[in-house]
């Protein structure tokens, strides 16, 4: 399960935030997920549930947005999503594309009091 690396990696990011801050309760966490991850953040939800005993994330939410994959034009420049995608370019009608892998993940803003 690589879910249980990133996890790590946001709730230390997460807890530093606390400390700086001083917040008391994380109430939900803001993903930015790109489609090429293939995290699950239901699963990230759980092990975060999971590790966040006694901690200011207890019973925190998980909210991740899917960051799309995009497809460049070599010739023209456009860029365009998959969904967009049907053989060529939209803008120029060129096959010579190139495909953007989104593997982004970031931690994009946390709600907390
Ligand atoms: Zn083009």
């Amino acid at each position: 399960m690589h879910e249980l690396a990133v996890t790590e990696y946001v709730f230390n990011l997460v807890n530093k935030q606390v400390e700086a801050n001083n917040l008391k309760k994380v109430e939900k966490i803001h993903l930015l997920i790109g489609d090429q991850c293939d995290y699950v953040p239901e699963i990230i939800e759980e092990y975060l549930q999971v590790m966040s005993d006694n901690t200011a994330l207890e019973g925190v939410k998980v909210d991740a947005t899917v960051k799309e994959s995009t497809i460049e034009c070599k010739d023209c420049g456009t860029q365009f999503t998959r969904h967009e995608y049907a053989g060529k370019c939209p803008k120029c009608g060129s096959e010579n594309l190139k495909l953007n892998r989104c593997t982004d993940f970031i931690v994009k803003n946390i709600e907390a009091i």
